[in-house]
């Protein structure tokens, strides 16, 4: 998605929000029907908790024509604003995200942004900028955003969302509304996670640490596959088994998948290693691998084979381009290492 989405192509994925946003969305309505809506607002909180959703529902009432003075009601569905909506063509919505996963939000985008603020919405109400996330603008994008978010004129509403807040560049930060999405408790996701994957909800919500979003993708047959996988080829080290000659089976598996379930992984075994129990176990299948781990290897070695691999993900995420097959053998040669100590 670019700037070129300015004059449409903007599909939003949702038109209501998602059931355990329910107060954060009974305060946005509120402000929108009362006029008191903030020029910027920040969507913030991990991958999984549903922020694009959100984001879109917003979007979608602040266009839609016949909702305003609705507690708590979401865009109609039904009036020509939601139909340019659903076309995926609404003059007055420009989307913003890196051209590819992973890159950089470039400057040249943002100068449209500052040029679509400038002029005055085409069907009379207000202007919507999604951006996300919020942490890939480069200094110079954050910059010149920042002449947009100072004086942004009226009826404008920048929603931004971010993973990781933290990075974003103070002065963006402190000019938009901080709407931190926080973690639910299992009674609000789960009846809905029922719905998408039936039995396996819970199981998938307490591997996914509570981020509903998290667990309906880790339910798809490829993360069973690669949960399989990681499964058996750490027991194949537990057993001894030579690391390289195992890497195989992880063969074509994207790095930075492999990489989440092996950090999730050790943060489970150290929590057991300094705990002694396994009632904290994201996933309590694995607790006979992880007891034999945590005899076989020290405490604070642990810690550093965690380090490593938050390391790599760091790499991976800010766009290096590690190759991943050395990532994994080097990875695996320190588990393997440990695992034999
Ligand atoms: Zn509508």
């Amino acid at each position: 998605m670019s700037a070129s989405d300015a004059s449409g192509g903007v599909t939003l994925s949702s038109f209501s929000p998602l059931p355990w946003q329910h107060s954060l969305w009974q305060h946005f309505t509120q402000v929108h029907d009362s006029g008191r809506l903030p020029h910027a607002v920040m969507l913030s909180g991990p991958a999984g908790l549903g922020k694009h959703e959100l984001a879109d529902a917003m979007i979608a009432r602040v266009l839609c024509r016949t909702v305003l003075g609705k507690p708590g009601a979401a865009a109609c569905g039904e009036c020509h604003g939601c139909h340019m909506l659903a076309a995926g063509h609404h003059p007055d919505l420009m989307a913003i995200a890196p051209q590819d996963v992973g890159k950089m939000i470039r400057i040249d985008p943002i100068r449209e942004v500052n040029r679509f603020v400038s002029q005055t919405a085409q069907q009379g109400g207000y202007r919507v900028i999604r951006l996300q996330p919020a942490e890939s603008m480069n200094i110079a994008s954050a910059n010149a955003l920042l002449k947009s978010l100072e004086e942004p004129g009226a009826k404008t509403l920048f929603i931004l969302l971010s993973d990781m807040p933290s990075r974003v560049l103070p002065t963006v930060r402190s000019r938009c509304q901080q709407w931190p999405l926080v973690i639910p408790q299992s009674h609000e996701s789960l009846p809905w996670l029922q719905e998408q994957l039936g039995d396996d909800a819970q199981a998938l919500l307490r591997m996914a640490g509570g981020l509903p979003q998290l667990a309906v993708r880790l339910g798809v047959s490829e993360q069973r596959q690669l949960r399989q996988a990681l499964r058996e080829l750490f027991d194949a080290l537990v057993r001894g088994g030579e690391p390289v000659a195992e890497a195989w089976r992880l063969e074509r598996q994207p790095l930075a998948q492999v990489l989440w379930y092996g950090i999730a992984w050790l943060e489970d075994l150290i929590r057991m290693g300094l705990s002694g129990n396994a009632g904290h176990l994201r996933d309590p299948s694995l607790e006979p691998l992880l007891r034999q781990a945590v005899k076989n290897g020290r405490t604070q070695d642990w810690f550093k084979l965690l380090d490593f691999a938050r390391e790599q993900r760091r790499l991976l995420a800010a766009g290096g381009n590690p190759n991943p097959q050395l990532v994994l053998e080097a990875w695996l040669v320190r588990w393997s290492a440990l695992l034999r100590s």
